[in-house]
């Protein structure tokens, strides 16, 4: 979850909404910089840039850029590489890695790319890197960003920033996802499988191998074929299946080999920039440990029902029984309406459609905090019963809520409660010692499994299979004696 905006800066207005009212103007005819077609609805480079240039800033605000300013030179060198060699060398490039822990990259118009810090440790090498970030100029120059912004409506631009989620409207959609789906224009099919050969071209122009993009590919595949819930892929939901992909790149792998002798890999001087990189959440961001979620940057913490599932989103934390229908929701309440707390709570929770049954004003750990019961319908659950604690700290309003259906609310009714009273402020001690899992290196040693490896880490810190994935192995695979590995460890 990231930082709410505070109580005072609650106002602001989703700028997304007047930005896309303004493309639907700027369509008109331009040349297609790869295919050198002239194409209706594009919009012109200038428009492009601004566009970029715009989003920018909504991306850097939204998700926030990974800190490591070395790391971030990095990307940003191998992806102007790839750039100069492009069909459009004279775009105002930028590659950025944001703090997000999903798998996943993207491009705005005008030459603006993101990978995230999840995505890294899944690759082997530089060669794989270039493969992203040559996927990701191969959109920026075919103007296939530029296509599908001029026909994205207001509303889906809308819900970039500014989201009201109400439990009503999207209850699990922050569900293992970080919100990054929303920006990730959905790319057609084709879009897709063009934006794969042209990053083979030019990761074999400026000295890459070209094999890089269908070994990420492979990875990604196996990522779809072992993700159940956690962390994983908004990829997927945009992106045809890789394994596909991965087969169909292979003629412009091997048109782009024509010619050249080496290519460069570097797959340890990769390995060694990943160590100590953090993996899944931030503490900034707020973590989870078990079923108690803690938030570094806000300074707090709540214990959910023991055993339920707990997912960070970006704006939301749903915590949910595993195989069941209750769920918990946390998010900060945005917006808030109301001069006291009481009318907070009751008018928000009516705004989402649900009537208070009883309610009382309480304290919470020494917070300012009105909980009460409602009732209401919920897409997916039918009629439910809500259990939901407004609660007031450092001058933000935090929801808290357990939802079930009427016939299973009472046996879940004491444990929303007793996650509700365990929401704490944490001190500024207690925050800085939250520390993320991070990436370390590590040499397989005879005998090594996936498992072992796993469970040195610790309890849940990360799955075999993931460890395998992240190794380039198939997930019935096991590590060769002498390989050098990412694992993770426990922060
Ligand atoms: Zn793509």
């Amino acid at each position: 979850m990231r930082s709410p905006g505070r109580i005072v800066a609650l106002t602001r207005r989703p700028v997304g909404i007047g930005c896309a009212v303004a493309l639907l103007f700027a369509a008109g005819c331009a040349t297609n910089p790869v295919t050198g077609q002239r194409e209706f609805s594009l919009m012109s480079e200038d428009k492009e840039i601004q566009i970029g240039q715009e989003q920018d800033a909504q991306v850097r605000k939204e998700m926030g850029l990974y800190g490591d300013q070395a790391l971030q030179q990095y990307v940003n060198d191998v992806g102007l590489r790839l750039a100069s060699v492009s069909e459009r060398p004279g775009l105002p490039w930028h590659f950025a890695i944001v703090d997000v822990p999903a798998i996943n990259a993207f491009a705005l118009p005008g030459g603006y790319i993101y990978i995230t810090r999840g995505i890294l440790p899944f690759l082997q090498d530089e060669a794989q890197l270039a493969g992203v970030l040559g996927h990701e100029i191969g959109h920026v120059n075919a103007r296939h960003s530029a296509r599908q912004y001029s026909r994205s409506t207001a509303s889906s631009i809308g819900l970039i920033v500014g989201s009201i989620l109400v439990p009503q409207s999207r209850p699990f959609a922050e569900l293992g996802e970080t919100g990054l789906g929303l920006l990730m224009l959905k790319n057609g099919r084709d879009d897709e499988l063009e934006a794969d050969s042209l990053g083979a071209k030019y990761a074999a122009r400026a000295g890459w191998d070209p094999d890089g993009i269908p070994q990420m590919l492979t990875t990604l595949a196996r990522i779809e074929e072992a993700s159940d819930t956690k962390g994983i892929p908004n990829w997927m939901q945009t992106h045809p299946v890789a394994e596909d992909r991965a087969q169909r790149v292979q003629a412009a792998v091997r048109d782009a080999e024509q010619g050249a002798t080496k290519f460069t890999t570097d797959h340890d001087g990769y390995l060694k920039r990943m160590d100590g990189l953090t993996y899944g959440d931030n503490p900034a961001q707020g973590i989870v440990r078990g079923a108690t979620f803690l938030h570094g940057g806000l300074r707090f913490a709540v214990d959910f029902p023991e055993g339920w599932e707990v997912a960070n989103g970006t704006s939301q934390v749903v915590a949910r029984l595993p195989g069941g229908k209750p769920l918990m929701v946390l998010e900060p309440v945005q917006r808030p309406v109301g001069r006291t707390i009481d009318a907070v709570a009751v008018y928000g929770m009516q705004r989402a459609g649900f009537t208070e049954i009883s309610g009382g004003r309480t304290s919470i750990h020494g917070l300012d905090a009105f909980v009460g019961s409602y009732a209401g319908p919920m897409q997916n659950l039918g009629r439910v019963r809500i259990r939901a604690a407004h609660i007031v700290y450092d001058r933000a309003i935090y929801l808290l809520a357990g939802i079930a259906p009427l016939d299973t609310y009472d046996a879940s009714e004491p444990a929303f409660s007793n996650a509700i009273d365990s929401f704490r402020p944490l001190t500024r001690a207690d925050a800085e010692r939250l520390q993320p899992n991070r990436i370390d290196l590590y040499t397989a040693r005879p005998g090594d499994t996936w498992q072992a490896i796993a469970a040195r880490a610790g309890n849940g810190v990360v799955k075999p299979s993931t460890l395998a994935i992240m190794n380039g192995h198939p997930v019935d695979d096991q590590p060769r004696a002498g390989e050098r590995l990412k694992i993770v460890v426990n922060g």
